[in-house]
């Protein structure tokens, strides 16, 4: 009798759409056709999960899951309302709560542009920085969507290019789902409609859902002029957005200064779990001087390239960063980083207000 009811729920949420329960019965997105699961819950805490993804969807970052006792709280809404849509959907597989509030940490594409998913039950929260960028259209500008959107179409024809000269079928099939992934994502990004927050903030705001305290809160400018991070002060789980990686972030729209800062801030507060929006959450609080110190650097050999009058593309190639390589190996690669560090030198000269 349990398995007959259960399968007639089954049933009853095929009809109504897989994501019904979640979502407000919205329409599936275009772009979000995947193969199996897309996203990987890990557990970081009671009711606290890490969201990432696992290759068969183009989703951009991690997001954080933050389960209470009657809703649920979502950061970051990820690259597409694709991928937003089925995070709601395989959400399920975790709690059956309705997503009442969602963070937005800043307004990079990867980090917000799945926020038009949520209905109007859904408080979107994020800094009134992060508000102005996304009602201006930011998130579709600028070298981090400039840089995603080529890195999409040119993997995709390479992928065609080689699907069309595989010999070998079972390799031919594997490079076939890849190409699709990439199809799908630039489908999903054509039907973005970005999307800023509701209800915003310049300071902190604190919910109290049941038992759970959550506070967002700004700590400075830094990756951008607006990351929030949420912070779990009974839990101890930091969740930091791009503010704070185990890897380099990208430098593009940051205040460098002001970041150095920000990092020193967080440095304050009682944290076990940190959970960033790229790369696996992580203890270790080092990570927090390690950035720091390359920041530092970065700062410094700036600023020394700038004063002796040094275009950005010479400036770039003479930065030493080896001494940061075991901390951040992929500094190794060494056009990536020529990348990195132009990005980073363009703002950092921007900020000095002339370019030599
Ligand atoms: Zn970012």
């Amino acid at each position: 009798m349990a398995r007959l009811v259960e399968l007639g729920l089954l049933i009853a949420v095929g009809l109504t759409g897989p994501a019904a329960a979640q979502s407000g019965a919205r329409p599936r997105p275009p772009g979000a056709n995947h193969v199996g699961r897309a996203f990987e819950f890990r557990p970081v805490a009671e009711g606290v999960w890490q969201a990432v993804g696992t290759g068969t969807l183009g989703v951009g970052s991690n997001a954080a899951i933050i389960v209470n006792d009657a809703d649920v709280l979502v950061v970051d809404s990820r690259t597409s309302p694709a991928a937003a849509w089925v995070l709601l959907d395989e959400l399920r597989r975790i709690t059956t709560k309705p997503v009442r509030y969602a963070v937005t940490t800043h307004f990079h594409y990867d980090h917000a542009h799945g926020n038009q998913i949520y209905g109007p039950e859904v408080e979107i929260i994020g800094h009134e920085f992060t508000r102005g960028m996304l009602a201006a259209g930011a998130s579709r500008r600028g070298s981090a969507y400039d840089g995603f959107v080529s890195f999409v179409a040119a993997r995709a024809a390479e992928l065609r290019r080689q699907v069309d000269t595989a010999s070998d079928p079972a390799r031919r099939t594997e490079l076939g789902h890849q190409l699709r992934r990439y199809e799908q994502q630039r489908i999903a990004d054509r039907a973005v409609v970005p999307t800023p927050p509701t209800m915003t903030l310049n300071d902190r705001v604190t919910l109290v859902r049941g038992g759970r305290e959550i506070q967002i809160l700004f700590a400075g400018r830094g990756h951008t002029g607006g990351d929030v991070v949420v912070y779990l002060p009974k839990e101890k789980i930091l969740v930091t957005g791009d503010l704070l990686q185990e890897r380099l972030p990208y430098l593009g729209d940051g205040f460098v200064a002001d970041w150095i800062e920000t990092l020193g801030v967080l440095d304050r507060l009682d944290v076990a779990a940190f959970v960033p929006g790229h790369g696996a959450w992580f203890s270790d609080r080092g990570a927090i001087g390690r950035l720091q110190g390359f920041l530092r650097d970065f700062l410094a050999q700036g600023t020394a390239a700038h004063r002796e009058g040094l275009s950005i593309p010479v400036a770039a190639r003479r930065m030493d960063f080896r001494a940061h390589l075991a901390v951040y190996p992929q500094l190794a690669d060494t056009a990536d980083t020529y990348d990195r560090l132009t990005i980073g030198l363009t703002r950092l000269y921007e900020g000095f207000g002339r370019r030599p």
